[in-house]
């Protein structure tokens, strides 16, 4: 009999992911013999865990908080997008070496795709935040061609960095967002205000087009205040559960070989696993 395909995620603390949650029931749709687990990895367990992966158990897994810019240093290769993002939440090993690719910039975009196609080319985006999440945003908002991205940050000089090299991004402080959001598109909250337990997120919309999409990456509470706002000025707005679901298809599909889809059922599974820890 084949060896069984081990998966996992690794993170610290790791009891909160829902990726065991959205794989294993990936897994059990398609049948597969496999599994994914939560390994909890303290920051300086990290680098042994990182180096006895290839041609160990696993056939790959998942990097999250606190560990992704570790991996990124750690990891043989690279694809693109970890490349460009400079974080890595994808593992996997090819050929004997470990590789470390970045899905959340593609789970964004596909998450806009499936729940407001049109988002993207040549549009106006308006980011708020630069931390670790607002690398993959704007990633994927300069893959998806968008016209003009500025960031808007409480520390100005983290916007700058994200902001430098390219002449369509620019750097705000928070005070300049009335102005920026009167022709603003896409509205992205990447900020960690808004989620349970964190600070407020207290902006006016009023500016905003009518036609603007505003979107949170932010997921507990899936309805935040922001999308609460936006909601009741009539906007179309796009929760942030949806960019957790498409980020693993990739990396389910190079462990288990088969690509798996994002449906309604399975969002419904993982929004109710988030109202009973809520
Ligand atoms: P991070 O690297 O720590 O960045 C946090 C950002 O929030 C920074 O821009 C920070 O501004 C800003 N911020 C924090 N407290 C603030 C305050 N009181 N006032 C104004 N700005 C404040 O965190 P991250 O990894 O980017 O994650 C951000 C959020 O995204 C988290 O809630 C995370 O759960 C969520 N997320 C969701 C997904 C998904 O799949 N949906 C994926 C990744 C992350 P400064 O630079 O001024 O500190």
């Amino acid at each position: 009999m084949a060896d069984k395909l081990r998966a996992f995620v690794c993170g610290h603390p790791v009891a909160h992911s829902r990726s065991p949650l959205i794989h294993g029931n990936w897994l059990k749709e398609h049948g597969i013999e496999g599994s994914y687990e939560p390994r909890d990895v303290a920051p300086g367990d990290f680098e042994a865990f990182i180096g006895g992966l290839a041609g160990g158990l696993y056939a790959g897994g998942n990097v999250t908080i606190p560990h992704k810019e570790s991996a990124f240093r750690l990891v043989d290769r690279h694809d693109a997008a970890a490349e460009a993002i400079g974080a890595v939440n994808t593992l996997w090993i090819e050929d004997g070496r470990l590789y470390g690719g970045n899905t959340d910039a593609y789970g964004f975009a596909a998450n806009l795709d499936a729940s407001a196609p049109g988002w993207d080319r040549e549009k106006t985006a308006t980011v708020l935040g630069a931390g670790g999440a607002a690398r993959a945003v704007v990633h994927a908002l300069k893959s998806r061609n968008m016209g003009e991205i500025r960031i808007v940050n409480r520390t100005l000089a983290r916007a700058q960095e994200l902001a430098a090299g390219d002449g369509r991004i620019s750097a705000h402080p928070w005070e300049a967002l009335p102005e920026l959001l009167a022709d603003t598109t896409l509205l992205v909250n990447t900020t960690s205000l808004g989620m349970k337990g964190g600070g407020e997120l207290s902006i006016d919309l009023d500016p905003l087009p009518s036609a603007a999409v505003v979107t949170d990456i932010v997921y507990v509470p899936l309805r935040t205040p922001l999308l609460a706002a936006a909601a009741r000025r009539g906007l179309k707005t796009v929760d942030g559960l949806g960019m957790l679901l498409h980020q693993a298809v990739p990396g389910f599909e190079r462990w288990f070989g088969v690509r798996p889809e994002v449906t309604p059922r399975l969002r419904e599974i993982v929004v109710a696993d988030l109202g009973a820890g809520a």
